[in-house]
């Protein structure tokens, strides 16, 4: 197997997008207890502090999130607004830390402990050395802010009421055994969150290799196979219609199992295509585009009337309206296909499937109905009618061919648009199948 390659070791888009969001959670927290605690502190407890510094700290923090959210917001694409923004927000974080650390007492501050934080958040998102450099970097702040205090040249602020009125900063030895300790701290947690993210990063990596070459197999055989049967497939249909010669009673019975047999053959074998393409899609991420739902619902519709028809099944039909969404052209087809051919599929002749759609505007998804009066499902399949290979009772014991893979490989692909799927069926009467998907939002 393919060793995994130095760009799926960086962090996905999906990680870093949690992580900015994790950040501008941590940073309203942040603010919003500088301005509580300072005001407490100052105003409720008179407690001797730096208030007016340390208030406007707590609204510069505020500010900067306010406006990264309001950016993250008008681009529409949080990761690759992280991506960007992200040393510049490590930059405006650190010199909030720095300033808190300086208003709060320097290298006596308790504060001081809060840039390990910073470096373990930091330390899931670059490699080690990286780590290990913002590591380095933060002793080197501190180290330079307590000799800046030390020599006079920046005012040393004491907080004598927090009982830190001491001068440890001019105080050679302990201010450097201060320093150690917190040098040691930050560079040892640096390099185990580093080092175990790009572990993580690394297993991440080869499953996804491993499920690739699982996918590409199951689909180079699939491939090979299609031809032949397909045109086994074609021969017996064409002795069937008596193309060689008129066929004896027993040839021709015989003749109509090899196609049916062979006609299972084929629908096994796209099936396992549908179902190596949604693997692969959930692995390989393509990119998602705007698809309009309402036309990929009417092709569908049209490609399954067809069997409905040579069953007497009638099928209802949803007015067509462009609604978009975010997917994958060929996914979204395979999808509907699936569910309203299983729809016709286990509906005996004579009955009524109907397809419909709802926009939700509030929930900024559409919701699409598949709905039959069929033979349902007993309640007790229900729990695993979404498992691969998984068939219900009453449709094994039933003559209707099927191989269980469908709805697995149509859920593998709801979930890798955003969406969910769910099932509602009574046995003996019939199955409706919602699936929602989000809109398009990006222009
Ligand atoms: P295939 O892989 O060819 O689609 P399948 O239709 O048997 O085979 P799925 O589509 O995965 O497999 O469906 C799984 C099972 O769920 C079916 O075998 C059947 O028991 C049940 N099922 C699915 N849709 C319906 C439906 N509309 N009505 C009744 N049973 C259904
Ligand atoms: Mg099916």
């Amino acid at each position: 197997m393919q060793a995994p390659d130095l760009v799926a070791l960086r962090p996905s888009d999906d990680e870093l997008a949690q992580t900015a969001r994790l950040l501008i959670r941590l940073r309203w927290a942040a603010g919003l207890s500088i301005l509580l605690l300072t005001t407490v502190a100052r105003w409720g407890l008179g407690i001797e502090l730096p208030a007016k510094a340390l208030l406007a700290l707590g609204v510069v923090v505020l500010g900067y999130n306010a406006a990264l959210v309001a950016e993250a917001r008008r681009s529409g694409r949080p990761a690759a607004t992280a991506r960007r923004t992200l040393w510049g927000q490590i930059a405006l974080d650190w010199l909030a830390m720095v300033a808190l650390v300086h208003f709060t007492g320097g290298i006596t501050s308790p504060a001081l402990i809060y840039f390990v934080i910073h470096v373990a958040l930091a330390g899931t998102l670059l490699p080690p050395r990286g780590a290990r450099g913002l590591a380095l970097l933060a002793a080197l702040i501190v180290a330079a802010l307590a000799g800046l205090e030390a020599s006079g040249a920046l005012p040393h602020i004491a907080l004598p009421d927090l009982g830190l009125g001491g001068d440890l900063h001019r105080r050679g030895v302990p201010a450097l055994a201060a320093l150690f300790f917190f040098s040691t701290t930050a560079l040892t947690v640096a390099e185990l969150v580093a080092r175990q993210a790009r572990r993580l990063r690394q297993r991440e990596a080869s499953i996804r290799a491993l499920n690739e070459a699982r996918a590409a197999f199951t689909r180079a055989a699939t491939h090979e196979l299609r031809a032949p049967v397909a045109s086994g497939l074609a021969l017996v249909r064409s002795i069937e219609h008596g193309y060689l010669d008129e066929l004896t009673p027993s040839q021709a019975v015989i003749i109509e199992r090899v196609g049916v047999r062979l006609d299972g053959l084929r629908e096994l074998i796209d099936d396992l295509l549908d179902f190596a393409a949604s693997r692969e899609a959930s692995v390989a991420h393509p990119p998602l585009e705007a698809v309009d739902l309402g036309a990929v619902l009417a092709d569908a519709i049209e490609r399954e009337r067809l069997l409905a028809d040579a069953r007497n099944i009638a099928v209802q039909t949803p007015p067509r309206t462009p609604i978009m969404v975010r997917a994958v052209d060929t996914g979204l087809s395979m999808i509907f296909s699936n569910l309203i051919n299983n729809a016709i599929k286990y509906t005996p002749d004579g009955g009524i499937v109907t397809i419909g759609h709802a926009v939700e505007h509030e929930a900024a998804q559409v919701t699409v109905t598949v709905q039959d009066t069929g033979i349902g499902i007993p309640a007790a399949d229900l729990p695993r009618i979404f498992d691969e290979f998984f068939r219900a009772s009453n449709a094994k014991r039933s003559k209707i061919v099927g191989t269980g893979i469908g709805l697995a490989a149509v859920r593998a692909m709801i979930e890798h648009y955003h969406g969910s799927i769910a099932l509602d069926s009574v046995e003996g009467e019939g199955t409706c199948v919602t699936v929602r998907l989000p809109f398009n939002r990006q222009r």
